[in-house]
């Protein structure tokens, strides 16, 4: 088996070293970089399978890593926050981040998650190319066609977009900003109500159990078995 590569992207030493400690006791082959220009670099350099992501970070912040890491080559974040600081993690996951952890954190909890968004990307690139799987779901990317339990569905294109895209992050918590942004490519986010009538068609032809609602977030696709 490969050994999958972690990028630890933090400015306080302590921090930075215990965590990458950590991940190299639980196997993987870690990176470290210390800020935000300094991120990108290494994430180009080293193509990490995940990376580990603080938001206050000198150069340019966190969330900034986060965009330009999601608008060249996407690979899974799990993003660090200040204790408390909602808004920096409702950010986080619009502009790109799969999981958070809120700071202070155990080094346990902080294994668990790297473990888990590795083997999800893990998970996606073993996939054939043309059809994706996810539980009782079934997308073929290069017809356009879903089917749920062998029952073809017929969705609108947007619908099939927006069911992709959540089908392609499964379990992850997508806010509606960041649907609209990458579904529909919209930069304004007072649309947000647009996610919810897509959603709502969704769940309407494939069963209301598909799309799980995140309160005063948005949304994630659960795998039906
Ligand atoms: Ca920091």
């Amino acid at each position: 088996m490969t050994q999958r590569r972690v990028l630890v992207v933090e400015d306080e030493p302590v921090i930075a070293e215990s965590v990458a400690a950590r991940l190299r006791a639980e196997g993987f082959a870690v990176d470290l970089a210390v800020d935000g220009p300094g991120a990108v670099a290494a994430a180009e350099r080293t193509v990490p399978d995940a990376v580990v992501l603080d938001v206050m970070l000198p150069g340019f912040d966190g969330l900034e890593v986060c965009r330009r890491l999601q608008a060249s080559r996407p690979v899974p974040i799990l993003m660090l926050t200040a204790r408390d600081d909602e808004n920096d993690m409702l950010v986080g996951l619009a502009v790109g981040a799969d999981d958070y952890l809120t700071k202070p954190f155990s080094m346990r909890e902080l294994a668990a998650r790297v473990h888990a968004l590795v083997r999800r990307a893990v998970r996606t690139e073993t996939q054939p190319v043309s059809t994706l799987r996810v539980g009782d779901l079934e997308i073929n990317r290069a017809e356009r066609r879903v089917h749920r339990a062998g029952a073809e569905a017929q969705l609108t294109p947007t619908e099939f977009d927006l069911l992709l895209y959540l089908a392609e992050r499964p379990r992850a918590v997508l806010p509606r900003e960041r649907l609209l942004a990458e579904v529909w490519g919209w930069a304004d986010t007072t649309g947000t109500r647009t996610v919810d009538s897509h959603v709502k068609g969704l769940r309407r032809k494939l069963g209301a159990d598909l799309i799980r609602t995140v309160h005063g977030v948005g949304y994630a696709l659960e795998a039906p078995r």
